[in-house]
């Protein structure tokens, strides 16, 4: 088995080689075709997320988890199964639901598993993708993605999978309720195309970066800003008279706000993003705007489900995909970091 993975926080990622592991109890390994590169990974890689003022939150259980191969968006063929894994066989196609939890807590038992406090999160708490092979904990979350190109379903894992979940939580909006998307990321992007099949609505999408925003129309916006210029804010109010909903895919001090003062009175801002930092909110204007705050992290095993049939059934369009080899891993990283990537990069073996 041939890995990459983080050795020393922020190094390069190092090569690996091992046996492919023996699955047990209702295990399976996947020989992975394509792992999709993601902004977690930079946290993974870097140890940390930045909390703001100085702070920073470390990733996972810091040092001690390491060394540790990323990779959360893992589609390939099922090589081995353990003697109690049910549903899937040696030989089926199938991408990885990466949001695993413990099975035995509350919060799994809800059905969010994803929000549990002791995941077995391949690529983020347990070895992931940036391999050939991968140890799936439990063959249940092996999903059939038939009709779909293996390098495109990867991607529905994670960044398919939270823009998805952010959209549920604004839910069906009316003619007259505007969308706005700050952020045009791969994560962005996925919740542009993603936007009218769930909400009703096409979104209004913010960013810093006309490239991105240009991406964003092509992927069905109903209108781009850019945040940079003179008035942005103004300039949106007026385009909107006040969004009903708005999500903030970047997770940055300044989108936030941007996303934060798009909403009308009774409106909700969704918080997807983690680029880091923190914001002070005037407590007053909460309740006289009567807005929320949600935070969405991931999504549901059924959340998963629900996207993989709503994107078999061709009513959104597929995301840009560029592929790169296993190799290039840490060169990858590097060129999200840098914002140099427009839509998914993702790795193949
Ligand atoms: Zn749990
Ligand atoms: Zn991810």
């Amino acid at each position: 088995m041939h890995s990459y993975q983080v050795t020393e926080f922020g190094a390069p990622l190092s090569p690996a080689d091992g046996g492919v592991p023996e699955p047990q109890g209702a295990q399976a390994v996947v020989k992975v075709d394509a792992c999709g590169v993601c902004h977690s990974d930079i946290h993974l890689w870097e140890g940390h997320f930045d909390l703001g003022n100085g702070r920073q939150l470390p990733f996972g259980s810091g040092p001690d988890m390491l060394p540790i191969t990323p990779g959360h968006e893992i589609v390939g063929e099922v090589v081995a199964v353990g003697p109690d894994a049910a549903g899937v066989s040696v030989g089926d196609r199938r991408v990885v639901f990466p949001w695993i939890g413990c099975n035995a807590c509350a919060i799994c038992a809800a059905g969010n598993e994803h929000l549990c406090n002791k995941p077995q999160a391949p690529g983020i708490t347990i070895d992931g993708g940036y391999s050939d092979h991968v140890l799936v904990p439990d063959a249940k979350y092996l999903l059939d993605y038939e009709g779909l190109p293996a390098e495109l379903a990867c991607t529905y894992a994670c960044s398919g999978l939270t823009a998805f979940s952010a959209l549920k939580k604004v839910g069906a909006l009316g003619p007259r309720d505007p969308l706005v998307i700050v952020g045009a990321g791969g994560v962005g992007l996925a919740g542009v195309r993603f936007a009218e099949a769930v909400t009703g609505q096409k979104p209004i999408v913010v960013d810093i970066d006309d490239s991105k925003l240009e991406a964003a129309r092509e992927a069905g916006a109903a209108d781009v800003l850019n945040s940079s210029e003179d008035d942005a804010g103004k300039r949106l109010f007026k385009m909107t008279g006040g969004a009903a909903a708005s999500i903030d895919f970047v997770g940055a001090e300044s989108s936030f706000k941007f996303a934060d003062r798009a909403l009308r009175k009774g409106g909700k801002v969704v918080v997807v993003g983690l680029f880091g930092g923190s914001v002070t909110l005037p407590l007053p204007l909460i309740p006289m705007r009567s807005v929320s705050v949600q935070g969405s992290y991931v999504g549901t095993l059924d959340e998963m489900k629900e996207l993989l049939t709503l994107v078999r059934s061709g009513v959104v369009a597929p995301m840009p995909i560029e592929t790169r080899p296993l190799e290039q891993a840490t060169q990858t990283l590097e060129d999200l970091r840098a914002g140099r990537i427009v839509g998914r990069v993702v790795l193949r073996p």
